[in-house]
């Protein structure tokens, strides 16, 4: 293979894999991030919960002033009994009476029922922290290993970028803009592969007046079609 073109296909294939550790390293972050979202919806569920555990327990402490109320009415009510004058007046003090015993009933079974769900609740809770504890150490232990996994991809990358600078300033000049003009729009397919005489860049097959002129050219040779520059497949070598 022409020298210059042997420099070109090394270089692209550079270009291709410092393009590649881009997704790389994007998908160690995107695994990291998967747990910090589960982490992110434990934290909210807690949060939520911690709200109907307070609104529980505010409420019971409502309700256990207003038994205190009531309590003090029933013993207004008793007192008023000594004074009552008529049947009338007995009859509307034992009205009162008993719907203050309803209230005062109405409110006891009010407190069981927050209490319930205050307990039931503040389990859920417990469990849910159990959970987030456990969760934040994996995501403690996956940022390691990801962390770790992202500084090896970096080394690799710098060990690519130093060969890349390397084999550069050994390419000629005018070689070297002419592969970076066709990169310009070809991104990473500046240099293909000709396979079966159809150019890996655009899928077009060479004529066979082109493909003879490509097999026997010392030169770079550029795809009729596309304009990328082609080489021979390893198979084609080899024949
Ligand atoms: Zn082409």
């Amino acid at each position: 293979m022409n020298k210059h073109l042997e420099q070109l296909v090394k270089l692209s294939k550079f270009d291709q894999d410092i393009v590649g550790f881009e997704p790389q390293i994007k998908t160690q972050n995107d695994k990291l991030n998967i747990f910090l979202k589960t982490v992110d919806e434990l934290n909210g569920k807690i949060t939520k919960i911690c709200v109907e555990i307070d609104d529980a327990k505010s409420k019971r402490m409502k309700n256990d002033i207003h038994l205190k109320e009531l309590a003090e009415k029933i013993k207004e009510i008793s007192a008023k009994y000594d004074m009552v004058k008529n049947e009338k007046e007995a009859k509307a003090l034992q009205l009162e009476e008993e719907i203050s015993k309803e209230q005062i009933s109405f409110a006891n079974n009010e407190i069981v029922r927050l209490d319930g769900i205050a307990t039931s609740k503040e389990q859920l809770l417990e469990e849910l922290k159990a959970e987030l504890a456990t969760e934040e150490s994996d995501v403690e232990e996956l940022r390691a290993a990801i962390s770790k996994n992202i500084e090896e991809l970096e080394v690799k990358r710098d060990v690519v970028y130093k060969d890349k600078s390397e084999l550069v300033e050994k390419i000629d000049g005018k070689i070297l803009s002419f592969y970076e003009k066709i990169k310009r729009w070809a991104g990473n397919t500046a240099v293909v592969e000709l396979k079966n005489q159809a150019c890996y860049g655009c899928h077009m097959k060479l004529t066979n007046r082109a493909y003879s002129d490509f097999l026997v050219t010392e030169e770079i040779f550029t795809c009729p079609h596309c304009g990328r520059i082609i080489y021979k497949a390893e198979e084609s070598l080899a024949e």
